[in-house]
């Protein structure tokens, strides 16, 4: 049981806390599933971009998957070593692409034919050689929410199968260009098998299909996407999600690159209020905490669910209420007709599964400073980010104000 009044206290709210012997529990277990073969786990860094959580994982001996050129840098400032890093994403600028290919990470994730060009361009101008692997699309439905979905045609993510094969060739013949990998991602939240199944097995027909023309890739790269229970979902079980994988790999000799982002942290965070009012509007109750949509979007943004504890003295039975925060927004709310016993001025409000996609969604709406970040570790807390202030939120404006 983590004392979330004790952190509070000591940390003020709202506060994020992550419970980093979970995140390492949830590696090993991956890790775990794909022995006996080669493997990299690149975590996605997006899911939580604190330095100290990709240090966390770097300690562990995990790889990088990056979004932005900005986290390949917190990649490298976290410790995670060059060979491990990959750089993905559909839009990556040119200054982005020559920074990767300077930095000599272990390659880039190509998403389109136009990226190719880009990427060779690059590289001929740096005297160098980039290694690639390309984003390839199954076009396969991964049956989960239409926001985190990306492996069907209408997404924007990956290229067909045929404008892959096309792309393997130029990058085989170019000088600046050494095909490494193979790479597919067809969404988040998979909670079902199958889709998984389908798309790597067609991903590994194109690697036997390239390798007939003497193009041998290195890495099979299976993106990430694996499902939590943030409810009662029924979830992959990291084992057969590996036994899936490896049965479409027979007789291909490949480097498996897995690129978890929420399996990893999203059960590992809780993101803590303090409970500012209760106030009823005709029928409606709503409990007002001092977090807002600001600090984790996921409710407004995906109507996504999410685990909600309250931390108090109160013995009342659990009725149904809305919980919202103070930013000017309708959608900024937490649950609605969620149970919660009556609530004090200061009881905590807990949301859970709130390691992933929490923080590193944040803004500064409302100008309202970020929380603060606190890692668990070893029965042991300590402060992983300050909490902003106003002067951290004005400091880039101030100076334009002198007339
Ligand atoms: C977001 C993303 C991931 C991580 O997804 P999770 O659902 O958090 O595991 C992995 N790979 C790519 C390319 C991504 O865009």
């Amino acid at each position: 049981m983590i004392d979330f009044k004790a952190l509070t206290q000591e940390y003020k709210t709202p506060l994020y806390v992550y419970d980093f012997d979970y995140m390492a529990a949830q590696y090993d277990e991956l890790k775990e599933a794909f022995r006996g073969r080669k493997s990299i786990i690149a975590y996605a860094v997006k899911a939580n971009s604190n330095l100290s959580v990709v240090k966390h994982f770097a300690k562990m001996g995990s790889g990088a998957d990056c979004v932005s050129i900005g986290e390949v840098r917190r990649a490298f400032l976290a410790g995670i070593p060059a060979y491990k890093i990959i750089f993905s994403g559909v839009g990556k600028s040119d200054d982005e692409i020559r920074e990767a290919i300077e930095r000599d990470i272990l390659y880039i994730n190509v998403e389109s034919a136009a990226e190719l060009e880009r990427v060779e361009l690059i590289a001929k101008e740096l005297g160098k050689v980039s290694r690639i692997s390309i984003r390839v699309n199954p076009n396969i439905d991964p049956k989960t929410h239409p926001y985190i979905s990306t492996g069907l045609h209408d997404n924007k993510f990956g290229v067909d199968l045929s404008t892959a094969k096309r792309m393997y060739i130029l990058a085989n013949n170019s000088e600046h260009l050494d095909p490494v990998g193979i790479h597919f991602h067809i969404g988040s939240q998979l909670t079902e098998l199958d889709p998984i199944r389908e798309s790597a097995e067609i991903v590994a027909d194109l690697v036997r299909s390239l390798q007939n023309i003497k193009i041998e890739l290195k890495f099979f790269d299976i993106g990430g996407g694996l499902g939590i229970k943030y409810d009662d979902e029924t979830t992959i079980k990291p084992y057969d999600y590996a036994q899936a994988i490896l049965g479409c790999l027979t007789a291909l000799d490949l480097t498996i690159l897995c690129e978890p982002g929420r399996f990893l942290t999203a059960n590992a965070g809780y993101f803590v209020s303090k409970v500012l009012y209760e106030k009823q509007n005709g029928t409606k109750k709503f409990v007002v905490i001092d977090g807002a949509m600001n600090d984790l979007l996921r409710p407004s943004l995906y109507s996504a669910y999410h685990k909600i504890t309250a931390v108090t003295e109160s013995t009342s039975e659990p009725r149904p209420v809305d919980i919202v925060g103070p930013v000017c927004e309708s959608g900024d709310f937490f649950a609605k007709d969620y149970p919660l016993p009556e609530l004090n001025h200061n009881d905590l409000v807990v949301v859970h599964s709130a390691g992933a996609y929490g923080f590193g969604m944040g803004s500064n709406y409302n100008t309202r400073g970020r929380s603060a970040e606190v890692a668990l570790e070893n029965g042991k807390a300590r402060l992983i980010r300050k909490r902003e202030t106003f002067e951290d939120l004005i400091a880039l404006e101030k100076e334009f104000l002198e007339d």
